[in-house]
C-alpha cells in the first residue's frame, strides 16, 4: 500500500513535529486536536519551526507555501476518514489511547495502519481496541521530531509483516533511519538510556563528582552531545521520572527505578528547563 495521506492525532511538542515532518515529505497530512486552543497552539508551533527554516535558508518562500498547503487542522476526528495510516501523539495516558483507537478504528478506512508514539505505555494493550490489531504498530519519534534522525519502530506481537513493512517505509520516506524494537518497555533506545542517566544522578546525588565534571566527563571522554544531568535538563525531569516508573514497573530491575533525587527534584517542581531550574538553571530564551 502506498501512503498518501497521513492522519496525525495531538499537536502537542511532538505531534506538531511529527505533522510537519510528514508534510515537508509530500505527504497529504491531517492534524486532529482535542480543541481549538491546542490547535491554535499545535498549528502555531508548525508555522513557527517552518519560519525558523525560512529564514535558516533551508526552506524557500515557495517550499513553506506548498508545505502549509499540505497541512490542515481540525478538532473534528471525522476528517481522519480518507488517511493511510494515522500517527497518535495524545497524552501519554492508557485509557485516553485506547479510546481513541476505538474511535480511530470506526473512522479510517480498512486498509489504514494505526500508529502510536507512545515512549512507555504496551502497544498491544491499544492495538486491542481495534478489530485490526494485525495493523496497529509503535512509531516513536525523538524530540524534535523534524531534526532528530531516528525512528523506533514497535512490532506487538500481533502486528503484521506488511504493516512493519510499510511502517519502515514510510520512516524512510520521512528521512528517518528506522530501527525495529519489541513491543517491550523502553523499546531500544530508553532501555539503554535510563540507567545510564540514573547512574549519573546516583553519582551525582552520592557527592562523587560535580555536575559540570559529570557532564564533561561524558560529553569530552564519550564524543556525547550533551551530559546526562544536561539531557535530563532537557528531556524534562517529570518525563524521566515516568519513563523510569514504567520500566521498574515492566522489569523489576532496580537500575530503571528512580533515584531519590531525581523523584524529590520533580515534587519541587525543578523539572528542567521547562520550569527554569534543573541540574543546572535557565532563564528566558535558554528555557526552550
Ligand atoms: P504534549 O502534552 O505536548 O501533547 C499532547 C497533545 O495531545 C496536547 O496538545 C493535547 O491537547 C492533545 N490531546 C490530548 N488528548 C487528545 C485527544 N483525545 N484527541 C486529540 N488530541 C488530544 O505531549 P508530547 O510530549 O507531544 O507527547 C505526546 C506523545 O508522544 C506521548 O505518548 C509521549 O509519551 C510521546 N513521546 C514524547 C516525547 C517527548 O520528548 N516529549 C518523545 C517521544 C514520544
Amino acid at each position: 500500500m502506498e501512503i498518501n495521506t497521513v492522519g496525525v492525532v495531538g499537536a502537542g511538542l511532538m505531534g506538531s513535529g511529527i505533522a510537519e515532518v510528514c508534510a515537508r515529505s509530500g505527504l497529504r497530512t491531517r492534524v486532529a486536536e482535542a480543541n481549538d486552543d491546542a490547535l491554535t497552539a499545535g498549528r502555531h508551533r508548525v508555522e513557527q519551526s517552518l519560519e525558523r527554516g525560512r529564514q535558516g535558508g533551508k526552506l524557500s518562500d515557495d517550499d513553506v507555501d506548498t508545505i502549509s498547503g499540505r497541512l490542515s487542522f481540525s478538532t473534528d476526528l471525522n476528517v481522519l476518514g480518507d488517511c493511510d495510516i494515522v500517527i497518535e501523539a495524545i497524552v501519554e495516558r492508557l485509557p485516553e489511547k485506547v479510546e481513541l483507537f476505538g474511535k480511530l478504528d470506526q473512522i479510517v478506512p480498512e486498509h489504514a495502519i494505526l500508529s502510536s508514539n507512545t515512549s512507555s505505555l504496551p502497544i498491544i494493550e491499544i492495538a486491542r481496541a481495534t478489530h485490526r490489531p494485525d495493523r496497529v504498530i509503535g512509531t516513536h519519534f525523538f524530540n524534535p521530531a523534524p531534526v532528530m534522525q531516528l525512528l523506533e519502530v514497535v512490532r506487538t506481537i500481533a502486528t503484521s509483516d506488511q504493516t512493519l513493512e510499510e511502517a519502515r517505509v514510510l520512516g524512510e520516506r520521512l528521512g528517518k533511519r528506522v530501527i525495529v524494537a519489541q513491543d517491550r518497555g523502553g523499546f531500544i533506545v530508553n532501555l539503554l538510556l535510563i540507567p545510564f542517566l540514573n547512574s549519573a544522578v546516583r553519582l551525582y546525588e552520592s557527592g562523587f563528582a560535580t555536575r559540570e565534571d559529570i557532564d564533561e566527563g561524558m560529553k569530552l571522554g564519550c564524543g556525547h552531545p550533551m551530559g546526562p544531568l544536561q539531557l535530563l535538563d532537557y528531556i524534562g525531569l517529570d518525563t524521566a521520572e515516568f519513563v523510569c516508573d514504567a520500566l521498574y514497573q515492566e522489569y523489576a530491575i532496580r537500575d530503571y527505578a528512580a533515584p531519590p533525587l531525581l523523584k524529590r527534584m520533580v515534587s519541587a517542581g525543578y523539572l528542567g528547563r521547562k520550569s527554569g531550574r534543573g541540574f543546572y538553571e535557565y532563564e528566558g530564551a535558554q528555557k526552550r
